[in-house]
């Protein structure tokens, strides 16, 4: 693979859009939208932006259990509750 540092962007959860961050950001530096009103803290954003991501890697891992288990006679795997929080903020995955 590259040796590029993964850089994911943030994105606005309420309407997709970038966010302005500072260039190097303390967490209580002022974050926001750059299309709609949506704002927070840097430590706010970042915390909503790791949320997502857990919720992400659990859906894929949900997925990917569930393909297995339907070639299989004696794996059954039930999946949890999803979850349906709507972040404020999300990653560019
Ligand atoms: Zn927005």
């Amino acid at each position: 693979m590259s040796n590029e540092q993964p850089k994911t962007a943030v994105k606005c959860g309420e309407c997709g859009g970038p966010v302005n961050a500072p260039e190097e950001p303390k967490p209580t530096d002022e974050v926001s939208c750059q299309n709609c009103p949506n704002k927070a803290t840097y430590q706010e954003m970042m915390d909503e932006a790791q949320a997502y991501l857990h919720d992400y890697a659990e859906t894929r891992i949900d997925a990917t259990f569930k393909e297995a288990a339907k070639n299989s006679d004696f794996i059954k795997y039930k999946s949890g509750p999803k979850s349906t929080r709507k972040y404020r903020f999300i990653l560019d995955l």
